[in-house]
Parts: structure tokens; C-alpha cells; sequence
């Protein structure tokens, strides 16, 4: 393209350009319906047929469509549809579009009618679509360089972007592979997971016997039954946390649901197939990886059989009845990246044969039932003094039988998928003080850290320890309270002890928890006065 001018390069357009679509055999309307077909994503294929259709007819041939190889194909324009041989060579942009001659001119023409608040002056049209074309660009302004983008050379430095270093992956803790032996298991979860001796030990060699089983396929003629947890325990002892632990120390995905959420297909609430889609989420869409992970369904006890009711029950016992499939392993259709199956959404198999359900649940009510089993024949002669005996046993729950939890609304079909049985123990307050404190990652060894940071070192006496513990015990949601209770006094201290560089070290007393006095604050340097630190309520001070 040399130099013409505007009118002139419209004239061309006029005369040269449209002019064989009137004329010819290939119609305008033709091309019309061409660029309808072909305008959604894939129209990469059918666009290139439709040329090479239509340069065939154009010269009265046609060849079987098996015939049609790779290289008889040609660009197509993006914007007109019309073939290379038609159009003269095209300008080749970024993910394989093509755009004729023609085309790019007259776009550039378009462009060319605003005026961009005068930033463009005077231009001659002529040369500057000529320095476009070159990939000079308009004055003043920066359009996309043509000629960055024809291949990777073309890319100035500048617009590089340095690579970011791959993140190297950890090796997981525990291989799934080659699963190690329960005592280890157990070992790794004592790291993190506080008391609760009995659940580990059960869910270590649950989770060995299923691993063992999934590495070596199903073993000989003896099918190996899947080793399905149901875990009982009251609330903010740690069901989630030991499977969360869990998973992250073999590296496998977990989908956590609440089975509240659960109804029967059709009904308002999700598909109980939803937490296998959420499981394939979690693998990133590896449905390999999803096969082999675990699914933790929380508050399961609210799925129990509803007693005395008319109505259907569809988020209980049909809950039940439609997870018996999943937890003994089926094929199901799961959507790919989206909650739902619509038409809109590639589906996937997943077989949930090698997935490890767990269900998790506080069973509120179970320990009446439970009490009663056992009272039963205490109630006369000598037994009769016993019949009080386990209202003071703390941890009755863990006698819980399977014949109780049917009594409580489960059905046997579904308990009969779930074999393997585990309670975990109410906390404690020495419980709850360790978990304050020894765990990796436990939560008084992040706020040591944060302060750390600033040279600062923080302490927590044994009393303020109990003092924290006790709070937590009141409040009767487990552990979880813990978090609250230090955040609410942690605050200040965060606050103002980096306001002065002198502090070393802080110890938080009994008397700070209770409110009735404040942390003993240490000086680094032979400074005799303590700075000024509020205590929580700012009641009292120091
Ligand atoms: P739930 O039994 O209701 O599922 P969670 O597992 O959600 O309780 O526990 C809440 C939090 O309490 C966890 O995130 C964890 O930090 C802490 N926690 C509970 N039990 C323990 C435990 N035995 N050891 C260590 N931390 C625990």
C-alpha cells in the first residue's frame, strides 16, 4: 500500500472491492448468512468451509468433503468472511485472526471520524493509515502496534512481564500413594489436633485401610468395603478441624457441605449430588484428583428422621435415602465449574467409589437415648441405686451404640454406610489450654510471632491461661470461643505496644483477663518509668 489518499482508497473500495460479490456467483446475502453462522466462538472451521465452498463454486468445483486437507484451507477474513484469494494478502493479528486489506482500512477509516477533542489536528488520512500499517502509529496517540503483534519478536521489552518463579510444591506430609502406617498417621495428627486420642486412632486406621484400598485397586476376590467415618461429638470439638488436618496432610481435596443445605432432588435447597461438584471444585476440576478426596457433611444429625410429621420430608429421610448411592459409590453427572446443570455447562463422570465420605454431627439429643439403653434394667432391685449414674458422666456420648443413633432418626441403611464409628470428647479446660498453646499453629504462637516481628516477646501467665479457658468454658461452644475471648484483649496490646520502641517483653496476667489489672510490661532499655498501656476496658489503670 503506498501512498493514496482518502478518496482516492474509497473509490477503490467502491469499485474494486464489493464489486465481484454483485456480479458473481457467490451473492452478498450469501456472505450475510456466512457471517451469521459463522459469528459465535467456533466459527473457525465452518468459516474456512464456507470459503473454500465458496471459492469452489466460484471456479465450478467441488471436491468430496473428505478430500479437504490441511493445507487447502485459507484465511478468512474476520470482518468481511471473504477468502484470502479473494482479498490479496491479510493482516495476521493475535489468535489466528486474519483481516483483509480492505477491511483494516475501512476500520481505520471509521476510527478516523472522531476526532478525539482535536488531538489528531490535521492529519493526512493517507500517511497515517500508511504509518499505521507500518505500526508507527497515529500523533500523540497509541493505538495497538500492528507490528507488535505479528509474532513474538515484534514485543518491545518494556511490555515483558518478568516471570514470576514457579511456587515450589510442598511434598505432602502423608502420601496418599503410599499410605503410611497408622501409628503415623496419628503421629502427624497429633501436631495439631489436641486430645480426641480415641477419634484419631479410629479415623487413622480408617483412613489407612481406605488409601491402602485405593492405591491397589479392589483386591483379589475379596471386595474391600469402604471405610465411611461417622463422627459424633458436641460442637467446637474439633470434627472439622481433624479433617481439614487431615486432608491437608495428605494433600487431598475436601469439599465441606452442611447437610442443612441438602434436599431432594427438585426441591428448593441443593441436590445432594451438589457436594460432589463442590469436591471437583476443589480438585480444580481434576476429576482424577476429585476421585480420590473426601467429603465432609456436616451437621448430619439434622437430617434425622422427622418424628410425628405429615408432611413429605424432604430434607430428611429423603436426604438419607438419596445419599446411599454416593457413600456406597456411583457414577454421578457433575456440571464443571458451576453449581448446577444447565445446558450452558460441560458435564464430567465422577465415580465416587474411592471418595471417603465423613459425617460429621453434635446429635443433640443423643444422650437421653443413650441414657435410657443403659438404664434399662437398673430400674429395679439392686440396679435401682445405679439408674443416676451416667447423668454425671460427661462423656457419654461415646457409648453411643448404632442402635441409638437409629433410635435418633437415622436410618440403617444409611448407618450401614457409614461402618465406622467415632466420638470425639467434650472439652475440657485443660483441653482447652493446650489447645491455646501446644498445637503448631496454635493461636497464641501467631500473636508470639506477629510481636516477634517487633522485637517484642509476649507471655501469657498460667492464670491468664485458665482465666481464658474458664471464659471459653462459659460460653459452651468449645474451642471455638477461644478465638473471641483473645482477640478482645489482644487488640490493645497489638495497638500500643508498637508505639513504643522501649518495650520487650509483656506479660499478660490473670488480672488483665478478669479486667481487674494490667499486663506486665518490661522495659528493654534502663528507662525506670513504664509507658502509659490501657487495659482492655480502659477502666483501670496500669
Ligand atoms: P466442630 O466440632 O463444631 O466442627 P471445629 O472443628 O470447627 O468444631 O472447631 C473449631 C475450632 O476450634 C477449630 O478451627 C480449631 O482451631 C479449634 N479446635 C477445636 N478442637 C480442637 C482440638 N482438639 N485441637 C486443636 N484445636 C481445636
Amino acid at each position: 500500500m503506498g501512498d493514496f489518499d482518502h478518496k482516492d482508497y474509497e473509490d477503490e473500495l467502491r469499485d474494486d472491492t464489493w464489486k465481484d460479490m454483485g456480479e458473481g456467483e457467490v451473492s452478498e446475502d450469501d456472505y450475510e448468512e456466512d457471517a451469521e453462522y459463522g459469528g459465535g466462538d467456533n466459527s473457525g472451521e465452518s468459516a474456512e468451509l464456507t470459503a473454500q465452498e465458496a471459492a469452489d463454486s466460484k471456479t465450478g468445483k467441488k471436491e468430496p468433503d473428505g478430500q479437504k486437507k490441511e493445507g487447502e484451507y485459507e484465511d478468512v477474513c474476520f470482518i468481511c468472511r471473504r477468502p484470502e484469494s479473494k482479498t490479496g494478502k491479510m493482516f495476521k493479528l493475535p489468535n489466528n485472526i486474519s483481516v483483509c486489506n480492505d477491511c483494516m482500512h475501512k476500520t481505520m477509516d471509521t476510527v478516523s471520524q472522531f476526532d478525539y477533542q482535536g488531538m489528531l489536528g490535521n492529519a493526512n488520512w493517507g500517511e497515517e493509515l500508511d504509518k499505521i500499517s507500518k505500526g508507527q502509529g497515529f500523533p500523540n496517540i497509541s493505538f495497538v502496534n500492528l507490528a507488535d503483534l505479528q509474532g513474538e519478536g515484534g514485543i518491545p521489552n518494556k511490555q515483558k512481564m518478568k516471570r514470576k518463579k514457579p511456587k515450589e510444591k510442598a511434598e505432602p506430609a502423608l502420601d496418599f500413594r503410599n499410605i503410611p502406617a497408622p501409628h503415623k498417621i496419628k503421629a502427624q495428627l497429633d501436631e495439631y489436633v489436641v486430645g480426641q486420642e480415641k477419634a484419631k486412632k479410629i479415623i487413622s486406621v480408617a483412613v489407612y485401610n481406605h488409601y491402602k484400598r485405593v492405591a491397589t485397586g479392589t483386591m483379589d476376590e475379596i471386595e474391600i468395603e469402604k471405610s465411611n467415618i461417622l463422627m459424633l461429638g458436641p460442637t467446637g470439638s474439633g470434627k472439622t478441624y481433624l479433617v481439614k488436618t487431615l486432608a491437608r496432610l495428605l494433600d487431598v481435596p475436601l469439599a465441606i457441605t452442611d447437610a442443612t443445605s441438602l434436599t431432594e432432588a427438585g426441591y428448593i435447597g441443593d441436590d445432594i449430588e451438589s457436594v460432589v461438584s463442590k469436591l471437583l471444585a476443589a480438585a480444580e476440576n481434576d476429576a482424577e484428583k476429585a476421585e480420590r478426596g473426601i467429603i465432609f457433611i456436616d451437621e448430619i444429625d439434622k437430617i434425622a428422621k422427622k418424628r410425628n410429621t405429615n408432611s413429605r420430608d424432604v430434607s430428611g429421610e429423603s436426604v438419607q435415602q438419596g445419599m446411599l448411592k454416593l457413600l456406597e459409590g456411583a457414577e454421578v453427572e457433575v456440571p464443571v465449574g458451576a453449581n448446577s446443570k444447565n445446558a450452558m455447562v460441560p458435564l464430567t463422570t465422577i465415580d465416587t467409589r474411592n471418595i471417603l465420605f465423613i459425617c460429621g454431627g453434635a446429635f443433640p439429643d443423643l444422650e437421653e437415648i443413650i441414657k435410657q439403653r443403659l438404664n434399662k434394667g437398673t430400674g429395679i432391685g439392686y440396679g435401682a441405686e445405679l439408674k443416676d449414674k451416667y447423668d454425671k458422666d460427661k462423656n457419654i456420648l461415646s457409648k453411643a451404640a448404632v442402635e441409638d443413633i437409629k433410635k435418633f432418626g437415622m436410618i440403617p441403611e444409611f448407618l450401614g454406610r457409614l461402618p465406622i464409628l467415632c466420638t470425639l470428647d467434650g472439652l475440657t479446660k485443660e483441653m482447652l489450654i493446650k489447645i491455646l498453646k501446644e498445637p503448631k499453629n496454635a493461636i497464641l504462637k501467631q500473636y508470639q510471632k506477629l510481636l516477634e516481628l517487633d522485637e517484642v516477646k509476649l507471655e501469657f501467665d498460667d492464670g491468664a491461661l485458665e482465666a481464658i479457658a474458664e471464659k471459653a468454658m462459659e460460653k459452651d461452644t468449645g474451642a471455638r470461643a477461644l478465638r473471641a475471648i483473645i482477640e478482645e484483649f489482644m487488640l490493645d496490646i497489638m495497638y500500643e505496644i508498637p508505639k513504643d520502641d522501649n518495650i520487650g517483653r509483656v506479660t499478660i496476667t490473670r488480672e488483665y483477663i478478669e479486667n481487674t489489672g494490667g499486663p506486665v510490661i518490661e522495659i528493654r532499655s534502663k528507662r525506670p518509668e513504664a509507658p502509659d498501656l490501657p487495659n482492655t476496658a480502659g477502666k483501670q489503670g496500669i
